[in-house]
Formats: structure tokens, C-alpha cells, sequence
């Protein structure tokens, strides 16, 4: 047989889908692939359900329903002061995932350096790879995961096309200040270089902060594109609507990569979605107070077991370290004895890593039911308790 594609080939089936099979596998309380487990809000839910049994079920326009690309342009006023035109500069995808591919393949040529911040969300470098990118990866590090600038800077070179940034970044639940942004600009605008701003996470932000946009920022915004996902804002993950903000002349060529990937996405989802997006500024509140609670009642409980919490100031994720804990020595071995032995998922880090990744450190997914996470805890004190006890 002749060899398949080998940017597919042979690697391995994502950190996330193989942490929830063993979850099942293992009746384990998942705390791995991010994910609510309370689904978000039911008026949402109601819309695109008396959109599927009363309005046409065909395909909608390319570029998504025009009622959600206004609502993508308003939110984008609203929350930050953007002005963008839904006819021209917003496209709806099936998720952040293809929006995410839609935009490499539409904006990277085969020899194009793509910057990347390490650790990154795993899709990034095969797709950039797919598209014939060479990716330039650029690391923060725990436990304060702050850019380097010189690093940052020395990343940067007369063929570098994009950077690829995710802001709030998983799974460090970092959160970029404004100078590194600033720095981040000005770099793509010396370089004359686009900006991918996976920005899925950008109403999970804690403790009063605020999101800021890429986009914003001085010179930036007809070079960059933004990139939300229903999934994360309505807790819908399963649902897979993304949408994509950028200058005319970027989005133009990112709707013909979409129209042969996708095409379009589900009606009546983005119709709700729609919807959804002109809630009362009371819904994105409680949403970010809802999961700050939520990260401080696991992060308290994990660190009065003996786990290194590290700052969180956004996402649904929670990384530590494990040291002493009997565990493991890698974050694998670590994953591996949760899910087994102590009946807890959770995700290794290392999976957001080319090579060279470090394994000192695990993810857990805070998103869950307050039961669900007392449960977590109970389970991991008991295992830690007996582990403790047999090394005595
Ligand atoms: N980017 C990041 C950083 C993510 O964590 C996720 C997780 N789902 C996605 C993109 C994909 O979003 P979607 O489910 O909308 O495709
Ligand atoms: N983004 C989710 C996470 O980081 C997973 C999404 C997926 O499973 N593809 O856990």
C-alpha cells in the first residue's frame, strides 16, 4: 500500500478522546477533556429546538445565517469596542476547531513560518504542518508561564507569515498581559505578519480581569482574526459553532477554505447561538463567577492534598504539579494511575507539546457540578491517603 499522509499517520488519537475512554473505561469521575457538565442555558436550547421542527433545515448561506453574523458583530462592539461589518467580516463555522483550520490553510503557504506559544492546544501543529507551514515554537513556563520577549522576538523573521496565539491560553489558564500583547503587535507589524487569536475562552476570564483582544490593539486590526466558540461561551460544547471576526480581505479567502471543508453549519444552531450571544451582561457574569467558585473549590481541595496549584486566571482548567504524591514520576504515569487506581481523569500536560515537553505537570477540568468535584477530591484524598500510607 502506498504510504498515507504522514502528518496524520501513525500519530496518536487526541490526549482528550483517549482520557475520556479510559474515564468510561474505568467508571472515573472525568476531569480530563474539557467539558460542562451541566448543559448551558435552556432558552438557548429552546430556540434552535423550535428551529428544527419549524424553520427549513437546508443549507444556510456560506458565511453563516446573517442574523448570527450581526450578533457576532455586535458582540464584538459590545464587549469591545469593535466595529465590524457582519456582511463582510464575520464567518460561522462547525466549531473553533475548523475555524481554526479554515484559517491556516487560508492564510499559510507551504514555507511560511508559523509562530506558536508552547504549550499549545494540540490541533495547532498538524495543522499547520498540513498546510506546509514550519512552525516556530515559542515556550512559556510554569508557574508564572510569562513570554519572553527576547525569545518571543528572536521567533520572528522575514518568512514568518502568522502567529497563532490562544488568549486565554489552555491549558495554562494564562491569561496574556498588555504588554506582551503590545509586544505581540508590534511584532506582526514590523514582520508584516497575520495574526490566528484563538480566543474560545475569552468570556471565562476571572477575578474582575477582562478580556483584551489582539485585534484591538495598534495596527492589528485588519492583520489579525478572532476566533469564538458557542461551546465554551453557552457551555454547548457538542455543538461545535465557532465564529470568525477579521478584516474583509482576510476573511474573504478563510470562507474559501470553509466552503470546502464544511460549508455551512447547522441552522437552527445558529440561529439559537444568535440568540444567545445578545444575553444580558447578568449571563457573562454569572458565567465567569459560576467557574471562578468552581476553581476555587478544586483548587483548595487539591492543594490541601499535597498538589502545586499553579495561578488560574481563566479557562475551566486547573494544571499542578504532583511531586511526593505517589503518583508516577511523568504526568502519563501520573494520568494513568488517576484513572485507574484512584478513578479520577485528568490530562497530561506534555500532550501540548511538540518534543522536549516537560511531564511534571497535569490538567484538571474544574467545570463540573460541585458534587462532581467534591466526589474528585474524595476519591484522590483516598488514594493519596493510601499511597502515603504504604510508602511510610
Ligand atoms: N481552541 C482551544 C484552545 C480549545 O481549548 C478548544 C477546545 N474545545 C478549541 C479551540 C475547539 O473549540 P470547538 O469545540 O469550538 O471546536
Ligand atoms: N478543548 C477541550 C480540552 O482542552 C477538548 C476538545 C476536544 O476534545 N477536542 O479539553
Amino acid at each position: 500500500m502506498r504510504p498515507t499522509n504522514p502528518v496524520f499517520t501513525g500519530i496518536n488519537t487526541t490526549v482528550f478522546e483517549t482520557m475520556s475512554r479510559l474515564a468510561m473505561a474505568h467508571n472515573a469521575v472525568n476531569l480530563g477533556q474539557g467539558f460542562p457538565d451541566v448543559d448551558g442555558p435552556m432558552d438557548i436550547r429552546q430556540v434552535a429546538a423550535d428551529a428544527l421542527l419549524d424553520e427549513p433545515n437546508q443549507y444556510p448561506p456560506m458565511l453563516g445565517l446573517p442574523e448570527l453574523r450581526q450578533a457576532v458583530a455586535d458582540a464584538n462592539k459590545r464587549f469591545y469596542g469593535l466595529d465590524v461589518d457582519p456582511a463582510a467580516e464575520v464567518l460561522v463555522t462547525s466549531g473553533a476547531t475548523e475555524a481554526l483550520a479554515d484559517c491556516i490553510f487560508a492564510l499559510v503557504s507551504p514555507g511560511d513560518e508559523v509562530v506558536l506559544i508552547e504549550p499549545l492546544y494540540d490541533c495547532y501543529l498538524p495543522l499547520v504542518r498540513q498546510a506546509g507551514g514550519i512552525p516556530k515554537r515559542v515556550r512559556v513556563r510554569p508557574p508564572e508561564w510569562k513570554l519572553d520577549p527576547a525569545e518571543l522576538r528572536a521567533a520572528f523573521s522575514d518568512r514568518t507569515k502568522a502567529i497563532l496565539i490562544n488568549n486565554p491560553m489552555n491549558p495554562t489558564a494564562k491569561v496574556f498581559s498588555d504588554a506582551e500583547l503590545e509586544l505581540i503587535a508590534s511584532l506582526c507589524c514590523e514582520h508584516d505578519a497575520f495574526a490566528i487569536c484563538d480566543e474560545v475562552y475569552e468570556h471565562l476570564v476571572f477575578d474582575g480581569q477582562k478580556h483584551r483582544p489582539l485585534m484591538a490593539y495598534k495596527g492589528m486590526r485588519n492583520r489579525s482574526v478572532r476566533i469564538g466558540s458557542a461551546g465554551k461561551t453557552f457551555s454547548l460544547t457538542g455543538w461545535k459553532v465557532g465564529y470568525i471576526t477579521g478584516g474583509a480581505k482576510l476573511i474573504d479567502p478563510i470562507a474559501k477554505a470553509h466552503q470546502w471543508v464544511t460549508f455551512t453549519t447547522p441552522p437552527n444552531l445558529q440561529k439559537a447561538v444568535a440568540f444567545g450571544l445578545s444575553k444580558d451582561d447578568a449571563y457573562y457574569e454569572d458565567l465567569a463567577g459560576d467557574l471562578m467558585n468552581k476553581r476555587d473549590r478544586m483548587a483548595k481541595g487539591l492543594r490541601s492534598l499535597g498538589f502545586s496549584v499553579l495561578p488560574c486566571d481563566a479557562t475551566y482548567f486547573l494544571t499542578c504539579g504532583f511531586d511526593g504524591l505517589g503518583l508516577g514520576e511523568t504526568d502519563i504515569e501520573a494520568c494513568e494511575t488517576l484513572v485507574k487506581e484512584a478513578g479520577v481523569a485528568a490530562v497530561p500536560v506534555s500532550a501540548f507539546y511538540g518534543e522536549n515537553a516537560p511531564v511534571e505537570y497535569i490538567r484538571f477540568c474544574f467545570c463540573k457540578k460541585d458534587e462532581v468535584i467534591d466526589e474528585a477530591l474524595a476519591r484522590l484524598s483516598v488514594f493519596v491517603a493510601a499511597a502515603g500510607a504504604e510508602s511510610a
